[in-house]
């Protein structure tokens, strides 16, 4: 019998992370190419059809069949048609795209088109750090803080595919203003660009001297994680304080559906283990007794390969 493969897509504001693999979404094949965001919505559809293009060849080459693509994209995805359905920051003209239609069109294949952190909290359910749990909460602190969650085998997207914004739940309010437009959320205080805003702040502040060789202006979460481990204790401060919001701003999440899994991921996680650590002493002794007993907080185990893994298992999913 022909082996069938799917294609998993992860499209990012940088690069297209592409894949293939089996129904478990285990992978065979991996791609990273440039997503060409920066050139607009038809220069990103380009760089998709390249990857699918790769991918079947790939496929064909191991004499395998293709059954079907899953994509996770930055943005609010409409559950029901894949069509995405507000504009998205670094992503011009994405609003509106009907990527199913996309694929159909092109490759006569069907797509399961879903939220990139979706994506990655499938991934980690599936077959990394969130396997066998009944109810995982995923979190990826990177420049922004994505969120996902599985409930009893299904991936919670809400009505119109909004839920789990974790970035987004109220830290402070009247607090700081956020990318979003609302102010106060938690991503200001715990996401990457949110650290290095006040890592700015403070340096605008408490000293002069360049760092990096850079103005305040241009520095990056690159940057600050960098500083913190070359032992900057202004650096450090401001990363310890973003964990420490972390872990207290999970809070509304943990006691809204109580997980027994919460898999945390991301590069700052990833580049500082005392992250994690930090987050998950403020994140228990914050949280009341009755959502913490049988919670285990997780390093993801997929790193970047986690939206790869979970499109090609959505993929397989739809495809049955
Ligand atoms: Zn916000």
């Amino acid at each position: 019998m022909t082996e069938a493969l799917f294609i998993g897509l992860d499209l990012g504001g940088t690069e297209v992370k592409s894949g293939l693999g089996s129904a478990d979404g285990s992978l065979c094949w991996t791609e990273r190419t440039p997503s060409e965001a920066h050139l607009g919505k038809d220069a990103i559809l380009q760089a998709l059809e390249a990857a699918v293009r790769a991918a079947l060849d790939e496929a064909r080459n191991r004499g395998a069949q293709v059954r079907g693509i899953g994509l996770g994209t930055p943005g609010v995805v409409d559950p029901t048609d894949g069509v995405i359905l507000y504009p998205v920051a670094n992503l011009g003209g994405w609003h509106g795209t009907d990527l199913k239609g996309f694929f159909a069109d092109r490759f006569n294949l069907p797509a399961v088109i879903d939220n990139d952190a979706n994506a990655a909290a499938w991934g980690e359910y599936i077959s990394g750090a969130g396997r066998g749990a009944r109810v995982m909460l995923m979190v990826t602190v990177g420049t922004g803080i994505g969120g996902g969650a599985v409930i009893s085998g299904e991936l919670v997207r809400g009505a119109s595919g909004g839920a789990l914004e974790v970035g987004h739940t109220l830290f402070e309010a009247s607090g700081r203003p956020c990318n979003c437009g609302l102010t106060g959320c938690m991503e200001a205080y715990a996401g990457g660009w949110g650290m290095v805003s006040d890592w700015r702040e403070r340096l605008a502040s408490d000293r002069h001297e360049a760092v990096a060789g850079k103005k305040e202006e241009e520095l990056t979460v690159t940057d600050l994680i960098a500083a913190g481990l070359s032992d900057d204790p202004l650096a450090n401060e401001v990363l310890d304080d973003g964990a420490r919001a972390l872990g207290a701003g999970l809070m509304s999440a943990i006691h809204l559906i109580n997980p027994d899994v919460v898999v945390i991921g991301g590069g700052v996680i990833d580049a500082r283990p005392r992250h994690l650590q930090l987050l998950e002493e403020t994140l228990r002794e914050k949280v009341l007794p009755k959502a913490l007993a049988r919670l285990e907080i997780v390093r993801a185990t997929h790193g970047n390969q986690a939206g790869v893994i979970g499109a090609v298992a959505l993929a397989a999913a739809g495809e049955g």
